[in-house]
């Protein structure tokens, strides 16, 4: 009966061990694989914030080259690009746009349809209209080795440069036809006075030819002076401008001094109304001194009719804020003609009779602003023309 008993229990522990010794193997894996998916759920964490950071950084390069940039494969979708890039296109992102499917038939279009067709660097500058005005960029375009064959798209805003260059060549174009002018009427009257002995022997003629040949060279003379200040007023970082204290009753009175001989040969009143006296001025006194010789002599020159009332007055506001106004109930300035006059050569005066080089408004309105002020003009013609100028209250 043991025997049975012993055969049973042996029985019963050889058909139960494997199971525990499973059940605990089992056990084991089980720990084993929770364990190993912690770690791949760990690791997934690390490499997810390691995709972030990679991220980051990418778009805070990207942000930090300050131009538009982008990236695009040759079909012209977008890989990434920067804010300022999507500024450019007027997109809140540019990543998966598809660049060449947005852009209508453009400059800009061209440029980048040639990117993609030719493995050179392509450079151009186009023109992109934007709602707050046209602007000129600078637009490179490089291929990258990847095997993608990306394209890498900087854009360089080129605008001011290129409207700096416009103005010096119109510059350089109208100073050279006002200074040609004078020097082939100079140049015809010597010919005229040293080919033909006759003429130098006519005392009339003569003197004739030398006062027209003084005219005009005066008139060269006065064109140089005004250009060499305009330049130096239009680059106001030069270092030219200084800074000083001075009474500016003290030299509107020097100027009204200068003119007083047009002045009274004209008839005309010239008042001289400056609140508080002495009234204290920070700035270059040789341009503010230029500023009101020209604003004054413009309203004496353009009225030679007798009778001119011209006044000049400044004051103070309240938050340091000064005004400074000269004014004339002279012939005025037409409707046509008011938006152009602080353009260099431009004068309103067609007929030729009155003096000028057509510089005197735009190097007020360069001193003006080397000085951190504006300038604008008002003009009711025969009633009231006024020339208002606005001086922040730290002016230089
Ligand atoms: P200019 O050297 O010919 O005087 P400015 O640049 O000083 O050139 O002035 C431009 C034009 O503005 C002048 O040709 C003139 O016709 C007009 N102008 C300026 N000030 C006055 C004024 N007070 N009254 C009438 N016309 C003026």
């Amino acid at each position: 009966m043991v025997s049975w008993n012993i055969v049973l229990g042996l029985m019963v522990m050889a058909f139960a061990l494997p199971f525990i010794f499973l059940g605990g193997k089992m056990k084991l894996i089980r720990r084993r694989a929770s364990e190993e998916h912690n770690e791949v759920k760990q690791l997934r964490g690390i490499l997810a914030e390691l995709e972030e950071h990679v991220r980051r950084d990418q778009s805070l390069f990207l942000e930090a080259l300050g131009v538009p940039f982008l990236l695009m494969r040759p079909s012209g979708r977008v890989v990434m690009a920067n804010q300022k890039a999507a500024h450019l296109f007027g997109m809140a992102t540019m990543t998966n746009v598809n660049l060449l499917r947005l852009l209508p038939e453009s400059e800009l279009r061209q440029v980048i349809q040639q990117a993609v067709d030719s493995t050179e660097k392509v450079r151009a500058m186009v023109q992109v209209p934007r709602p707050e005005g046209e602007r000129v960029y600078r637009v490179t375009a490089t291929h990258l080795a990847t095997r993608e064959k990306h394209i890498g798209i900087v854009f360089l805003d080129m605008t001011e440069e290129h409207r700096t260059q416009v103005i010096r060549r119109d510059f350089v174009a109208n100073a050279s036809h006002e200074l040609r002018t004078p020097l082939t009427l100079i140049l015809g009257y010597l010919e005229t006075l040293l080919d033909d002995p006759e003429a130098l022997n006519d005392r009339e003629l003569s003197e004739r030819s030398l006062g027209i040949m003084r005219r005009h060279a005066d008139r060269m003379a006065r064109l140089v002076a005004d250009m060499l200040m305009l330049s130096r007023v239009e680059t106001p970082d030069s270092g030219y401008l200084k800074c000083e204290h001075f009474d500016l009753a003290q030299l509107a009175e020097d100027v009204r001094l200068r003119l007083e001989n047009l002045a009274s040969a004209q008839q005309a009143q010239v008042a001289l109304d400056i609140e508080p006296h002495p009234f204290d001025m920070q700035g270059d006194s040789f341009y503010w001194s230029q500023v009101l010789f020209n604003l004054m002599e413009n309203a004496l020159k353009n009225n030679p009719s007798p009778g001119l009332q011209l006044r000049v007055s400044a004051g103070l506001a309240a938050d340091g804020t000064r005004h400074i106004c000269v004014e004339d109930n002279g012939v005025g300035i037409g409707a046509d003609s008011l938006p152009y006059i602080f353009n260099r050569f431009y004068r309103a005066d067609k007929t030729g009779r009155i003096k000028g080089t057509g510089l005197g408004l735009a190097i007020v309105k360069h001193a003006v602003e080397a000085h951190g002020g504006s300038i604008r003009a008002e003009s009711e013609p025969g009633v009231r023309t006024a020339f208002i100028i606005t001086l922040p209250p730290d002016c230089c």
